[in-house]
């Protein structure tokens, strides 16, 4: 069961992997459109696509998310999950997916969502940290946790109350205020450019089956 103060830490290290991940502008958007428009065209929903399509952090941290969500918002706070006909709408995707909380408009759980909502960098986003140069020969294809690239481990299961043990965030926050802000004085011309070679590649891989 995770306490108030851990809960009020990870809010404020949630605000700043939003910001972070702000970054990468309509990536996700772009992600989402064009799976959908694959998936309506007749493409067969594969892994490589939109992570929300094509997993279910909702229903795999069910436990957890309640508690922190009832800390925090209060006892109605699955009401919108609830009512959200979008994904009870879709047909069955890989992983259980799509997740609970997705709706046409992106995400319905505006803070407090399970840890690796916040902390997954995908292939998408690892191509545009490698054109940008700040991710230097990524160790494989697949999906990482921040902390991989931050060389720092996580405290967000532990204030989540996922796991137990004591968490220090000092140096996590540190290590994500560095990436971030090395992110952010790339001039925004170079910045837009990987976020859109990226964004080719995405359409391109969606329609193709899903290799990066
Ligand atoms: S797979 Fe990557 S680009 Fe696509 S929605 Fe998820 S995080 Fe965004
Ligand atoms: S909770 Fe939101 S961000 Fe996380 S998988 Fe579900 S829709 Fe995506």
């Amino acid at each position: 069961m995770p306490d108030k103060a851990g809960l009020k830490r990870f809010r404020e290290i949630e605000k700043m992997l939003k910001r972070f991940f702000s970054l990468f502008e309509d990536l996700c958007a772009h992600c989402f459109t064009e799976s959908m428009g694959a998936i309506a065209s007749g493409v067969r929903p594969h892994e490589g696509m939109c992570c929300c399509l094509v997993d279910n952090q909702v229903h795999d941290y069910w436990q957890p998310l309640s508690e922190a969500q009832e800390m925090t918002n209060g006892p109605n706070w699955a009401q919108p999950i609830e009512q959200n006909s979008f994904a009870t709408s879709k047909r069955r995707m890989p992983n259980n997916g799509p997740c609970k909380a997705l709706c046409e408009h992106g995400c319905l759980l505006s803070c407090m969502r399970p840890p690796s909502c916040s902390t997954l960098v995908c292939p998408h986003m690892i191509r545009v940290l490698a054109d940008l140069k700040l991710c230097q020969n990524p160790k494989h294809d697949g999906n990482y946790e921040i902390d991989e690239l931050l060389g720092v481990q996580s405290p967000l299961d532990t204030m989540y109350g996922i796991r137990s043990g004591n968490a220090s965030s000092d140096q996590y926050v540190n290590a994500l205020r560095a990436l971030t802000e090395r992110m952010r004085t790339i001039p925004e011309s170079q910045r837009k450019a990987a976020i859109s070679r990226s964004k080719s590649r995405i359409s391109r891989s969606i329609r193709d089956g899903g290799g990066h």
